[in-house]
């Protein structure tokens, strides 16, 4: 699914009227879909509804929503918050209102108690103030109302995006609306999935307003948000003829002593996955534990040496599983000695298979990120914030204040898919191209999610999905087990381990 920024959300508007479909009429649908909205989830008759409207269309869609409403039998108050309507169709708009006798309209400025007391009794606030086209801040006058909705009962419904809110970030410069529902129109806009926004728009609906679906997969995107089709059209149904070389081989080089976990998670997720074969390459002192927990796993058990070097031996081993696996995952619960930090260089300037580097694989190239530009082959790079911060040398609030820019910076320089992890992952793709991920909780939060993330997508890499498809897809999928488990076991209880458990419903669900 797209989401628009502020721009590319104008130039839809004016496809659609170069085609035959005039703003006004545009105005009246988006105005009927937020009356809709209303009527689909509650009983109105006898509402009290306050239409907060502005001076530009957002305004507009609110006088329209507010006729609709009134003919639903709502009692419906329109308050002026910055004066009389001042485009064309708002003003039409405006003018229409007087059709129905029942709604009210008062003006902010002419009685400011007037407009506090009606925002504490209502029902329903629709914010109609500001839309898509807003910047800066809103102006002083205005911080008092703003502050009485959020203090009002009443359930707030936003018009396209809540005022205050910048389209295309998701940030905000001044006071904002808080919505508990949004209703946007034709496609999602960029603040519903970026945060702090997200958390400002409540539960997004998209409404259609007329413009086709056609002129929609036009429109150049933003961002792409991945949905559930995503997912659909990337995992093939497995052919009634397919044996395990169908479905790659996976060469996961995982576990150090103590960290034994992190490589049973991997892999054990990964072969939820659906992949033909793991290989899994650790020291041998804890390939019992691990083996125990992966046993469809076959183990390519590494020695290393008292001087710090993987053995003769080993590295033939490993030389063999490189030259057999379709992709490699490279780090969950690796270390940084001297001996691994080597291998993962060796393993990034030498791998003729995509290569996914979680965890201690992005800790060992600190310092010399440039053996990131020696290959031609996919690099897929899933770092959190603290290991971005390092990648990137910025500290992680500034990494989390601009996660996009940073992210796609990152992967335009290196020419690599990256994955900054986190609330609200984001995956920049090397041509600059960025997914969002709506999907996943604070149950999450928690040693051990980031292994099994890593284990999916590189499940999926090595069946021959293309590196930022399967990033995408791993990230909504391992997100949605979240959830899954959220619900189910709680954000507290739930550990890494129940995401693995939930991954067969999951495939369940989709036919897979
Ligand atoms: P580990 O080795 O366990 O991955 P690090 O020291 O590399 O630990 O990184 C942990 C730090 O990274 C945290 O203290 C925090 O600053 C940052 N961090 C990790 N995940 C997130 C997140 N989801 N949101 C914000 N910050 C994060
Ligand atoms: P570890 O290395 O200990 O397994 P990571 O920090 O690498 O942990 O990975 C944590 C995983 O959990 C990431 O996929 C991250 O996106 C997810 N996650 C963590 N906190 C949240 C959150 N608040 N909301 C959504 N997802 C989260
Ligand atoms: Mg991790």
């Amino acid at each position: 699914m797209k989401a628009l920024n502020a721009q590319q959300s104008r130039e839809l508007e004016q496809r659609a009227q170069q085609q035959g479909c005039p703003l006004l009429q545009l105005m009246e649908q988006a105005g009927a879909a937020v009356a809709r909205f209303f009527k689909k989830k509650y009983e109105m008759e006898q509402k009290r509804v306050v239409v907060l409207c502005g001076r530009g269309n957002n305004g507009g869609d609110g006088f329209v929503a507010a006729r609709y409403l009134a003919e639903n039998k709502a009692r419906v108050v329109v308050l002026l918050v910055d004066g009389q309507p001042a485009t064309e169709n708002a003003a039409a708009m405006y003018r229409r209102l007087y059709e129905q006798p029942a709604v009210r309209v008062f003006s902010y400025s002419d009685d400011r108690e007037l407009a506090f007391s009606l925002l504490e009794t209502a029902d329903f606030i629709i914010d109609a103030v500001y839309g898509i086209g807003f910047h800066g801040r809103v102006a002083a006058h205005m911080e008092p109302l703003f502050e009485q909705v959020s203090k009002a009962a009443a359930v707030v419904v936003a018009v396209d995006i809540p005022s205050g809110l910048l389209c295309d970030t998701g940030t905000m410069e001044g006071p904002c609306i808080r919505a508990d529902y949004t209703v946007s129109f034709s496609t999602l806009k960029c603040a519903h999935i970026l945060n702090p926004g997200k958390e400002l728009c409540g539960e997004v609906s998209v409404a259609p307003i007329g413009i086709s679906a056609a002129l929609i997969d036009q429109q150049a995107a933003a961002v792409q948000v991945t949905e559930m089709a995503d997912v659909v059209r990337a995992i093939k149904p497995r052919e009634p003829e397919s044996h395990k070389g169908s479905f790659g081989r996976l060469l996961c080089i995982c576990g150090s002593t103590g960290m034994a976990g992190a490589a049973a998670m991997s892999i054990s997720a990964a072969l939820r996955c659906g992949v033909g074969l793991v290989d899994a390459a650790l020291p041998r002192d804890i390939y019992p534990v691990v083996a125990t927990q992966a046993q469809e796993a076959v183990y390519t058990l590494l020695d290393i040496l008292p001087e710090g070097k993987y053995s003769v031996e080993s590295r033939r081993s490993l030389e063999k599983s490189s030259s057999l696996c379709s992709a490699i995952l490279l780090g969950c619960g690796l270390g940084v000695a001297p001996h691994t930090k080597a291998l993962v260089e060796e393993v990034i300037s030498g791998s003729r298979v995509p290569v996914i580097l979680d965890a201690d694989g992005i800790n060992s190239i600190l310092g010399h990120i440039d053996i990131l530009k020696t290959t031609d082959v996919p690099l897929i790079l899933t770092p959190h914030p603290g290991e971005m911060s390092r990648l990137m040398g910025k500290t992680v609030s500034e990494i989390q204040q601009n996660r996009v820019r940073y992210a796609r910076q990152f992967a335009m320089d290196y020419a690599v898919t990256l994955v900054l992890k986190g609330a609200g992952t984001v995956i920049a793709a090397p041509d600059g191209s960025i997914w969002l991920n709506r999907t996943g909780n604070a149950g999450m939060a928690k040693g051990g999610s980031g292994d099994v993330l890593a284990g999916m997508l590189a499940s999926f890499t090595a069946q021959g999905i293309p590196a930022t498809a399967a990033a995408a897809v791993a990230v909504y999928l391992h997100g949605l087990a979240g959830d899954r488990c959220a619900a189910q076991l709680s954000q507290t209880a739930m550990l890494p381990t129940d995401l693995i458990a939930m991954l067969p419903k999951l495939f369940l669900e989709i036919g897979r």
